[in-house]
This record gives C-alpha cells, sequence and structure tokens, in this order.
C-alpha cells in the first residue's frame, strides 16, 4: 500500500530499484522516475537490471546510470520491482533475500513483496510514481518528470489505448507544467529507429495475415528475417500494433522466434476482447487489451492455438457470442493438450 511504502522510503536510505527482463518505457521510466525521487530525498540508490536499456529508452535522464547485473550482489535497505508479475521476472538472482517492495499496476500480479503496492486503476506505474511524489512531499523535477511522460505515453501508446483517463492526462499536464516538452520525448521514443528497423519490418508486414472475418490479424518475425535485415532484438518492438491500425482487426498476434521452436508472442486487441485471459492459458499474462506469453512448438501449433483462441475470443466477445461450437471444441482440445504438456514440464523432481 502507498503509506508503507512513504513509511519504508522515510525511514530507511539505501535502495535499489529494478523491473522485469528487456525493459520497456513504462519499466524503465517508472525506475528512473522512482530513482530521481529518491535522489531528491538525499537517499543513495542505482537502478539495476538483468538486460540493457534499449536504444528507444537511451535518452531518459538517468539511464546511464542503470547498473546491468544478472545478481542482486549487494545489500540493500529495499528492492523496489517495478512491473512485475512475480519474482522471476526481473531474471535476477538473490533477489529474494532482499526486503522487496512490489508496485505495479496488473491486476494479476502475484503479491511477492514484503510491501505490495498494486493500483490497477492506474494507466502505467509511472502514474503511481508521479503520486508517491506527492504523498512524499517531493517537488516534480524535469528528470522525474521527463521519466514518468514516457512511461505514461508508452503504456497508454500515445493516449490511444482504454486505459488512458482523466487522471492521465491531468498527471501528463502536471508533467508538461514540470518541464517536459511532449515533442521530444515522442521523437526520442518514437521517431528514432535505426534503419535494421525499418529493414526487418519490411520482412516482417509481408508475412501478415488474417482469419476469414478480417478481425484477427497475425504476423512472425523468423530468426532468418531478424539475421537478414541485421536487426537486435528490440528492432522488432511495436511490429504487434501495424495490423490492429486497420479499422476491422479487433486483434492481433505477433510472433517473436527467440529460438528454433520458440516464439515471444505479443498479443493486442481492441474493446471487450481479453487477451490477458488467452496469455495466462500459455504462462504469460498482462492486460485485457495488451498481453504477452512465449510458445514452445512448432509455427503450425502456434498459429493453430494462440491464433485459434484469438479468433475464438473475438467469435465470443461481449454477451451474445456468435463462435461455431466446432472451432470452440477444437481450439480448446489444443490448449488442454497444451496444458497437460505443461504440466508435465513443470511436475516437480521426486
Ligand atoms: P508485450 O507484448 O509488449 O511484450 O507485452 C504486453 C503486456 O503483456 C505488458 O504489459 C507485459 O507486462 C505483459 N507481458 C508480456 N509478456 C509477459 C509474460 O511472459 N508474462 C507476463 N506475466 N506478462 C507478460
Ligand atoms: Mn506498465
Amino acid at each position: 500500500m502507498l503509506h508503507q511504502v512513504v513509511g519504508l522510503i522515510e525511514s530507511k536510505r539505501r535502495f535499489a530499484i529494478t523491473s522485469h527482463i528487456r525493459p520497456d518505457g513504462d519499466s524503465l521510466g517508472s525506475s528512473l522516475g522512482l530513482y530521481w525521487l529518491l535522489r531528491a530525498l538525499d537517499k543513495e540508490v542505482e537502478v539495476i537490471m538483468r538486460d540493457e536499456v534499449p536504444h528507444a529508452y537511451a535518452k531518459l535522464p538517468g539511464a546511464e546510470t542503470v547498473r546491468v547485473t544478472p545478481r542482486v550482489d549487494r545489500q540493500y535497505d529495499a528492492v523496489f520491482v517495478i512491473e512485475c508479475s512475480d519474482i522471476t521476472r526481473p531474471g535476477l538472482i538473490d533477489l529474494e533475500k532482499q526486503l522487496v517492495v512490489n508496485i505495479d499496476h496488473h491486476s494479476t500480479t502475484a503479491l511477492f513483496g514484503d510491501i505490495n503496492w498494486i493500483d490497477s486503476t492506474a494507466s502505467a506505474v509511472g502514474e503511481m510514481i508521479y503520486n508517491l511524489c506527492k504523498a512524499l512531499g517531493v517537488r516534480v523535477t524535469k528528470e522525474i518528470a521527463e521519466c514518468v511522460y514516457t512511461a505514461l505515453i508508452t503504456d497508454t501508446g500515445s493516449f490511444h489505448y482504454s486505459n488512458t483517463s482523466e487522471r492521465t492526462f491531468k498527471v501528463a499536464s502536471e508533467l508538461v507544467r514540470a518541464g517536459v516538452k511532449p515533442a521530444k520525448v515522442s521523437q526520442n521514443v518514437f521517431a528514432n529507429y535505426p534503419w535494421s528497423k525499418i529493414e526487418l519490418m519490411s520482412g516482417v508486414l509481408s508475412t501478415v495475415r488474417r482469419d476469414e472475418s478480417g478481425r484477427v490479424a497475425w504476423l512472425v518475425q523468423t530468426q532468418e528475417a531478424q539475421e537478414r535485415a541485421h536487426a537486435t532484438d528490440e528492432d522488432g518492438d511495436g511490429f504487434v500494433n501495424y495490423p490492429m491500425s486497420c479499422g476491422d482487426v479487433e486483434a492481433c498476434a505477433f510472433f517473436k522466434e527467440t529460438a528454433p521452436g520458440v516464439y515471444r508472442v505479443s498479443l493486442r486487441s481492441k474493446c471487450d476482447v481479453n487477451v490477458a485471459r488467452i496469455a495466462e492459458r500459455f504462462g504469460g499474462g498482462g492486460h485485457r487489451n495488451a498481453a504477452g506469453c512465449t510458445f514452445k512448438g512448432s509455427w503450425e501449433e502456434a498459429q493453430s492455438e494462440v491464433v485459434g483462441q484469438l479468433i475464438y475470443a473475438v467469435e465470443n466477445r461481449g454477451q451474445n457470442g456468435t463462435g461455431s461450437l466446432a472451432n470452440q471444441k477444437e481450439v480448446f482440445a489444443a490448449a488442454e493438450r497444451r496444458e497437460a504438456e505443461q504440466r508435465q514440464e513443470i511436475r516437480p523432481r521426486t
């Protein structure tokens, strides 16, 4: 809860902040926002991450101070874990030996912290960091404001998504008052691509397909396409959004092959199609309209199972679903087979 976080910060001195592997705009913006907030209070603080800061966020104030490490190798009074569904998401060894403060805005998050502050009404964790700033009576500096603003625009898709609320705009307006130049931050984050991303995009977009109804689209980035474009791992970020810009498309899946037979899956939807439920079925999670998971299997299986579930969810969205029973049976039989297989995989050794 917020008052516990305030009490902890006021009474302790030495902190670390971390977030999930392959950090995104909300995880880095919120982590660095909290970093500047704690610095303003003269606390000892560092941001530690398992993965490097992606190119898109390299210009965030303090990005150069992020320490990349596979292990929590120092003792802190507390470690803030930003935007993580469970304690393994940061990918840091020995994290559980620290006093952990879990700060998240996903309603599906596990209460893994010694303190858990979860606000599923916040559009981004960045909004929560802003509230923490106010609760601690800290002036919103330009550094804090730029970091938090980056969190807001990335998690709300530049105020396009349904998590955008009146409060989001209020906070954004306060951040602009504190010195944020919206055009400059957007340029840094969304219009700063390397050419390899453009080349990769031309290959990946050529794979796009859609179902008979035209309401579900999917596309794939193979390892071969990535190599051909000399692209980095992060160059594929955001590709899931392109088919979504078609008026007819209500849900989309983007598959990124990370190893033979292993796909990182990004799911997006509009309106009341809940893709978090689908991601959870494959061991992932996220929000109703944006979620992700990892799928192990062939490309044919990935399509029939993940895309099959998306088609079913779109056909049956709302109260007056029209999905055919045959399709439902096929999709769920495949999902059940996979769940049974996963149970085998994770069964503890005796
Ligand atoms: P993206 O598609 O951008 O990687 O992820 C979209 C959303 O889904 C994010 O809010 C992210 O936190 C969540 N997400 C993505 N992958 C995973 C996963 O493997 N596990 C969980 N729990 N959430 C995920
Ligand atoms: Mn977020």
